[in-house]
């Protein structure tokens, strides 16, 4: 049992100090608990699969810091890595050659990332891969699909899944209609609404961008062909493919998602995007592709992208030790892991008798409760908000109370890593049948 969060706790004075500085106490909106209720614990350490809160309660972590900890927390050679990367400069502003090495690595686990750009967060990945579609193709409209999140760039913060559907948002303020009117928003998983979109618009079309497997409206894989069909569309209307691996991206196979199928298939798309694991905790994102429409790219062309901590020397040694170390052996591990806590989550929610469907791509999965989900699975962002989704405030509060710390919203993949070994595991298994209870009497609160 951990301590019960009262006034007295202290996550809950830290909770309160930073309400009084911070928009809603948080700088990333999910992790204010806004959907699940309570208060966010403030975290003081993490090592391997647990995290600790500044009240010394240990948790077991299903959240991996949203991806990058596929490793676990405070691998003992990525820390390594930064500390000697500390110790020769934080940042110079000038090319390294350890930069040079990470976007080889990238390039030799993915091919299709012929050049390689690095950033520092995913959003901006995004947005340069979309400033640079539209630059090369001198088109202006992009496509998306309804629950898919890119982080927060203007033009893709419609109908975006993540923090946007936790917080029950149509889209952001502040982004003009103009913007918001230069993005299709499409139905998941629905070739026949992107026929559609491509009939009416094909010429004006700059890209499609997509999650490869999405994980923001919890976890929707693609149905098979799908991702296919989308690049045979685009290359016939002479619009980009962007497949937006921040996420999946050396995550769910040493090559991604691309790894687990457009490999297997023998297709590539024009422009990825990466992040998370790539910074091993740290900020490094990427876009990579094509090398002709990399090329549009400031210096060389004028598509103009920059940065001031762009491969940012800590950053990119841990990113760079991460990927090292992330060889077969730490994805067979984390497959395995997942398939077991799958099994487990899915036994328990049986036998409290709580309808529900267990989603996954690769290594990623989540849960969709109700008798929508469980007779069909969830491919689309509708069928994920009309699943029973209030049934994850009491199971969510049941697993921390008892030591587990899955992701504080309903619409979030959770994160395995190579660090869950059996005490890990049994940890989160012992607490399961309590949680399931709890789903179980879950009752709907209407407004
Ligand atoms: N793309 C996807 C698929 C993501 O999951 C995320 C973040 O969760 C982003 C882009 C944005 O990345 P960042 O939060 O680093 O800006």
């Amino acid at each position: 049992m951990t301590h019960a969060r009262t006034e007295q706790s202290a996550s809950a004075d830290a909770f309160d100090r930073a309400l009084g500085v911070i928009p809603g106490g948080v700088n990333s909106p999910v992790r204010a608990y806004g959907s699940v209720g309570g208060t966010p614990r403030f975290i003081a350490s993490a090592h391997g699969a647990y995290v600790r809160d500044v009240d010394g309660d240990e948790y077991v972590d299903l959240v991996g810091s949203w991806g990058p900890a596929l490793l676990g927390h405070a691998h003992p050679e990525v820390v390594a890595a930064v500390q000697e990367a500390a110790a020769r400069g934080l940042s110079f502003g000038a090319p390294t050659l350890a930069e040079v090495e990470l976007a080889e690595e990238i390039r030799r686990r993915v091919p299709a990332a012929e050049r390689i750009r690095l950033v520092s967060t995913g959003t901006e990945a995004t947005m340069t891969a979309l400033r640079l579609a539209r630059g090369f193709t001198g088109r202006d409209l992009v496509v998306k699909f309804a629950g898919c999140y890119h982080g927060h760039v203007d033009a893709l913060l419609a109908a975006a899944g993540s923090g946007v559907a936790t917080l029950a948002l149509p889209g952001s303020a502040g982004v003009t209609a103009e913007v918001a009117a230069e993005t299709l928003v499409l139905p998941y998983n629905d070739l026949d609404a992107v026929r559609t979109a491509f009939e009416a618009h094909g010429p004006r079309i700059a890209a499609l961008i997509m999650e490869a497997a999405p994980a923001n409206m919890g976890v929707v894989p693609p149905l098979p062909g799908f991702n296919a069909e989308l690049r045979r569309i685009t290359a016939e209307a002479g619009a980009l493919l962007i497949q937006d691996e921040v996420l999946t991206g050396f995550r769910v196979s040493p090559a991604g998602w691309w790894g687990l199928e457009g490999q297997a298939e023998g297709w590539t798309p024009d422009l990825l995007t990466f992040g998370k694991v790539i910074g091993g905790g740290l900020p490094v994102a990427a876009v990579g592709g094509r090398a002709d429409v990399m090329a549009s790219l400031a210096p060389l062309g004028p598509v103009y992208q920059a940065g001031t901590l762009s491969g940012n020397p800590v950053a990119v040694a841990a990113g760079l030790a991460t990927l090292r170390l992330a060889d077969e052996d730490v994805y067979a591990q984390v497959d395995a892991t997942s398939a077991r806590l799958r099994g487990s989550l899915s036994r328990a929610l049986g036998e409290a008798g709580v309808p529900h469907a267990m989603q996954w791509a690769g290594s990623l999965f989540s849960t969709m409760f109700g008798p929508g989900p469980a007779a069909a699975g969830a491919r689309d962002y509708d069928a994920v908000l009309a699943s029973e989704h209030w049934r994850y405030t009491p199971f969510f509060h049941a697993l921390l109370e008892q030591g587990v710390y899955a992701p504080p919203s309903p619409f979030e993949a959770w994160f395995v890593s190579a660090a869950h070994d059996e005490e890990a595991i049994g940890r989160i298994e012992a607490a399961l049948p309590a949680a399931a209870a709890a789903a179980a009497t879950a009752e709907r609160l209407t407004a």
